[in-house]
């Protein structure tokens, strides 16, 4: 079975790289999907993060990178993928997720599999990392 793994990845963190890998142990395929806003600038370039993950997977042939403006559930059906997964840090990020869950599944019935993050990891995100890069801080050890 598929999973469509959806976000910014604006940068892809070890936290991601952690989600991808535990979800290769759950399904046969992890679907990459760089969600973006054409109206909206990133700190990466989309097409860089898409470079930058596709090389990082370059050998797992179980991993496919794309990138998509629009709904993620549209994405998925488009792909005809019928599961979602998504890592759940804090509290605040389960609250979240769990409105996005419901409505995907009402919306589709697309289901939403969450993954606790790794305690190693449960403090980064791509917004810290951007944060720490602006300060002019090395961030090499929070990326893969
Ligand atoms: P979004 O803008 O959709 O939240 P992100 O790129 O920030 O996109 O995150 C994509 C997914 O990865 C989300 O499910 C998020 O909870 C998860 N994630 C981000 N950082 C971590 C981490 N350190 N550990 C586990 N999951 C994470």
């Amino acid at each position: 079975m598929k999973v469509l793994f959806p976000g910014s990845f604006d940068p892809f963190t070890l936290g991601h790289v952690d989600i991808v890998k535990r979800a290769l142990s759950l399904f046969d395929e992890v679907v990459i999907a760089i969600g973006y806003n054409e109206n909206k600038v990133g700190w990466m370039p989309v097409e860089e993060r898409l470079s930058t993950i596709r090389r990082l997977y370059a050998s797992e042939p179980r991993v496919v990178v794309e990138s998509y403006t629009g709904l993620t559930v549209d994405f998925a059906k488009e792909h005809g993928i019928t599961a979602i997964i998504r890592g759940v840090r804090t509290t605040a990020d389960f609250e979240y997720e769990m409105q996005l869950a419901d409505v995907n599944r009402q919306l589709t019935g697309i289901e939403t599999v969450f993954l606790p993050a790794s305690p190693q990891f449960a403090s980064l995100s791509s917004s810290i990392v951007r944060e720490l890069a602006h300060f002019h801080h090395d961030i090499s050890a929070f990326l893969p």
